[in-house]
C-alpha cells in the first residue's frame, strides 16, 4: 500500500480507513455474492439490500421519520440547485439566505427557473458571518426558504437552523451532513453531496418531506422529478451503486464504531477547537476568516500575515505530510477541512506544525 498522508481536502475528503479497507477486501467478491459490487445488477436482491440498508442506516442515525423519503440521486449537490426550485416553487417565489459562494450559486439557479428573492446576503461583509434573526427579510408567502448550513469555501456555519416561521425550510447540507445530529422535522428538504462526510463523489442524498411531493408541477422531465425517485426507491434508472455501497459502509462505521452523530459532533468539536485555539492565541499571526460565533466546525479558514508566508506555510506543511491546506482559489489563504474521517492525530499534527511555523516566523 502507498503511504497515506494527512489529507485536509475540502472534498472529496478523507474516508474512514476501516471503510476503505473493507471495500478493498471485498472489492473482487462481496461475501456471499461472489461478484464485485461493481459488477452486480442494480435489480439484484443484493443491490436492493445495499440500497435498503443505506436508507435504514441514515434513518436510524438522523432519526428520519416515516413521512420523509430518503433518495440517492446523481448530478451532485449542484443539480439540486436546479431540482429544488423546479419541483418546489409551484408558481411562487422562494427566499434565499446567502452566507457564501454555494448559497450564491443556488440562488442564481433558482432565478433561472422562476422567482427568487434574497432574504439576506453576506457578500458585502465578505461572507464572514450568518445573519441575526432580525436581519432576515422574509416573504411570508414564499414557497420555501433556502440556506446553506455550512459554507465550505468561507468556513461559515449555522450553529442551528435559521428562524423562519412556518415556511418550508430547504437546506444544502453538503459539507456538514452527518457531522452532527439534525432536528429533521424542522426541515422540508435537506440535500447533500456525499463526498465530504458520507462517502465518495457520485451520489447525492436528498431527504424530503412527503407532503412537498404534492406541489410538484406535472410534466417535469422524469429524471428531474422527485416523485420518480420516491416511487422507484431511487432505482428508476441505474444508480451509482459503488457510491451507495460506500455510504452504507460509512453509515455503519458512524453507528457501530463512532456510536452515533452526537458522539461524532463531540469529536468534531474537539478537533476544530485544537486549531481555533492556535488561531485565537496567535496574536494575529493567523487570522481566522469567519466571525468566531459562526465559524465552521468542518472547514477552518485563515490567513497569514502575507501571501509569501502563506505559500511557504503550504509548502512546508506538505513537506511535513499535511496535504490539501490551500484555501479555495476564490478566497486564498489556508483551509483545513476536518471532516468526520479526519482523525484527531491528523489535527494534532497540524496544530503542532502551525505552532512551530509561527514560532519560526512571527
Ligand atoms: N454545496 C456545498 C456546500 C458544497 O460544498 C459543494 C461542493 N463543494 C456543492 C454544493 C457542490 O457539490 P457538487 O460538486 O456535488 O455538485
Amino acid at each position: 500500500m502507498g503511504h497515506r498522508v494527512w489529507n485536509f481536502s475540502a472534498g472529496p475528503g478523507m474516508l474512514p480507513l476501516p471503510v476503505l479497507e473493507e471495500a478493498q477486501r471485498d472489492l473482487l467478491a462481496l461475501p456471499g455474492v461472489g461478484m464485485s459490487v461493481l459488477e452486480i445488477s442494480h435489480r439484484s436482491k443484493w443491490y436492493e439490500a445495499i440500497n435498503h440498508e443505506t436508507e435504514q442506516n441514515l434513518r436510524q442515525l438522523l432519526g428520519i421519520p416515516e413521512h420523509y423519503s430518503v433518495l440517492f440521486l446523481q448530478g451532485g449537490a449542484s443539480l439540486q440547485f436546479t431540482m429544488v426550485p423546479m419541483n418546489l416553487l409551484g408558481g411562487r417565489s422562494a427566499d434565499y439566505i446567502i452566507t457564501g459562494s454555494w448559497g450564491e450559486k443556488a440562488y442564481k439557479e433558482a432565478v433561472k427557473l422562476g422567482s427568487a428573492r434574497i432574504a439576506w446576503n453576506g457578500k458585502a461583509e465578505n461572507f464572514t458571518r450568518i445573519p441575526r434573526p432580525d436581519e432576515l427579510e422574509l416573504d411570508p408567502n414564499s414557497g420555501y426558504v433556502h440556506f446553506t448550513s455550512n459554507e465550505t469555501i468561507q468556513g461559515v456555519q449555522f450553529p442551528t437552523e435559521p428562524e423562519i416561521g412556518s415556511t418550508p425550510l430547504v437546506c444544502d447540507a453538503s459539507s456538514d451532513f452527518l457531522s452532527r445530529p439534525l432536528p429533521i422535522e424542522r426541515y422540508a428538504l435537506i440535500y447533500a453531496g456525499a463526498q465530504k462526510n458520507a462517502g465518495p463523489a457520485g451520489v447525492t442524498i436528498v431527504i424530503i418531506r412527503n407532503d412537498l411531493l404534492e406541489r410538484i408541477p406535472p410534466n417535469l422531465p422524469t429524471m428531474l422529478d422527485y416523485r420518480t425517485h420516491v416511487e422507484h426507491k431511487s432505482l428508476y434508472n441505474t444508480p451509482p451503486v459503488f457510491a451507495v455501497y460506500m455510504v452504507m459502509l460509512v453509515t455503519r462505521w458512524l453507528r457501530d464504531t463512532i456510536d452515533g452523530l452526537a458522539k461524532m459532533e463531540q469529536i468534531n468539536r474537539q478537533k476544530a477547537q485544537l486549531i481555533y485555539e492556535v488561531i485565537d492565541r496567535s496574536e494575529g499571526f493567523y487570522r481566522g476568516h469567519a466571525h468566531p460565533e459562526y465559524r465552521s466546525v468542518m472547514n477552518i479558514t485563515w490567513r497569514l500575515p502575507n501571501e509569501e508566508l502563506e505559500k511557504e506555510f503550504l509548502q512546508q506543511a506538505q513537506a511535513n505530510g499535511l496535504y490539501e491546506l490551500k484555501g479555495h482559489r476564490s478566497v486564498g489563504g489556508c483551509r483545513a477541512s476536518l471532516y468526520n474521517a479526519v482523525p484527531i492525530e491528523a489535527v494534532q499534527a497540524l496544530r503542532d506544525f502551525m505552532l512551530d511555523f509561527m514560532h519560526k516566523h512571527a
